[in-house]
């Protein structure tokens, strides 16, 4: 017997019960980040493989082990994109979109590829919202990021369950010399590291910083702290960022050790995070790369950004219990019709009423069916009325109208008052 077909491991469909949750959160995002004067951008799904090489860095756990690489037909290497803010850098020198100093502010919402063990909150396919901006440097900005995503968990009920996490990575030279006294420190006691620490030991120092090896952390409690390498500038701005998340109100916690996964961070980062997730605990996070713009080619640009994972959010909404009742109802009216005659009466009723009542989520009976076969349909749609077309009612030139969500008599309506007693009956709550 051959192998029933399925889907990739760690890639989901996301089936029509689950929609209208995501649907939700998409348009809760979407209609936030407008009201901040953020514009969309969407970029391809697959881009060179150089691209991420470049941005995110060779020694990352997303280009040394998760990326989707392939060969063209050409045989160009190319991946399936593993984050968003590489493509939109990208797209953004591309078109010149950020030239002469130029602001943008742009988001992008999409699925994203990694091959990582699947799990809980995890996946190989997942999706992403983002947001970059271009050309401005200071904390304003960070400050502003981080406020609409405290608003957005604000209009999802889901404030009391997240906790922000902020560091500041300093500037690129100010970590470079901070990287070299943690160097010197490990290095006099890498007998004790674990052996991934070791590796990053010479790739990637600073991402020893949240090993999970409770030796690893052990040992750094000595070591040489990040906020003590911090330079002047960046100082400043961390505390011109912290001023205004005071005057917002909005609580966080410093983090000396949260790094970042990907090289191209400077100054601000951050996560927010929660505990209702089990391990994968991040729903948010970005920060500053001043320097990515450059490194990838372009003038020197500063940048800020954050990605959400949609599914985390998803989950998240799910666990508190946060899910609107209202969002879960697809169809207002569901049309019966029983016979030939009636049936198309029905069709020509239904598109009028389509055009009478914009809006209105309307589904006509398809497959004919009983009396009791269609009721059944009507009920288990979801529909708060049955409107009923039978050989009478064609004869009478009127509708049936039946509640099915509460105990109301069926009326008789007339078919040119049809549209307006329709409209009040569903503006009752
Ligand atoms: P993590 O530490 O959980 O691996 P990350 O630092 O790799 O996250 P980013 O690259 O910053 O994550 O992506 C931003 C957000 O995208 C994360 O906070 C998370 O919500 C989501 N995300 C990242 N990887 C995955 C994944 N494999 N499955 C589902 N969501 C993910
Ligand atoms: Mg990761």
């Amino acid at each position: 017997m051959s192998k029933s077909l399925q889907a990739i491991r760690g890639m989901n469909d996301i089936l029509p019960e689950q929609t209208p949750l995501w649907r939700y959160l998409e348009g809760s995002v979407a209609s936030l980040l407008d009201g901040y004067g953020y514009r969309q951008i969407r970029m391809p799904i697959v881009e060179f493989t150089e691209l991420f090489k470049r941005s995110i860095g060779e020694v990352t756990d997303i280009v040394e082990k998760e990326m989707y690489t392939f060969a063209d037909r050409n045989g160009d290497s190319l991946t399936l994109r593993p984050e968003g803010t590489a493509a939109c850098v990208r797209a953004v020198l591309e078109h010149g979109l950020a030239g002469a100093g130029q602001t943008q502010k742009l988001w992008y919402i999409g699925p994203m590829f990694r091959h990582e063990r699947p799990q809980k909150g995890r996946y190989r396919q997942f999706h992403q919202i983002g947001v970059e901006v271009f050309n401005l440097d200071g904390p304003d900005i960070d400050a502003e990021l981080i406020v609409l995503t405290w608003r957005l968990w604000g209009l999802l009920g889901i404030r009391d369950a997240v906790t922000l996490e902020l560091n500041s990575l300093g500037t690129s030279e100010a970590r470079a010399t901070y990287r070299e006294a943690l160097v010197e420190y490990l290095a006099a006691r890498a007998d004790q590291l674990d052996e991934d620490s070791r590796r990053r030991l010479s790739s990637n120092p600073l991402r020893i910083l949240d090993s999970k090896s409770p030796e690893t952390q052990a040992l750094l409690i000595d070591a040489p702290k990040l906020a003590d390498y911090l330079d002047d500038e960046s100082r400043v701005h961390f505390e011109g960022l912290k001023a205004r998340l005071d005057v917002a109100g909005i609580p966080y916690v410093i983090n000396p050790k949260l790094v970042r996964g990907l090289d191209y961070y400077s100054k601000t980062v951050f996560e927010w995070v929660t505990d209702q997730l089990g391990a994968q605990g991040t729903v948010c996070a970005g920060g500053r790369y001043d320097g990515l713009v450059e490194q990838m080619g372009g003038k020197p640009t500063p940048g800020v950004g954050f990605a959400m994972g949609i599914e985390r959010l998803v989950l998240m909404v799910e666990t508190l219990g946060k899910v609107p009742a209202e969002i879960a109802r697809q169809i207002d009216l569901y049309v019966c019709a029983f016979g030939e005659p009636a049936e198309l009466a029905a069709l020509s009723l239904a598109e009028r009423l389509r055009d009478q009542l914009p809006g209105v989520r309307l589904q006509v009976n398809a497959g004919a069916g009983s009396f009791k076969s269609q009721f059944k349909k009507a009920d288990k749609s979801g529909a708060l009325y049955a409107l009923i077309l039978g050989e009478d009612e064609l004869a009478q030139q009127v509708v049936g109208c039946k509640p099915l969500r509460d105990q109301g008599e069926q009326q008789s309506i007339a078919w040119d008052a049809l549209a307006e007693h329709l409209a009040t009956c569903l503006e009752q709550p």
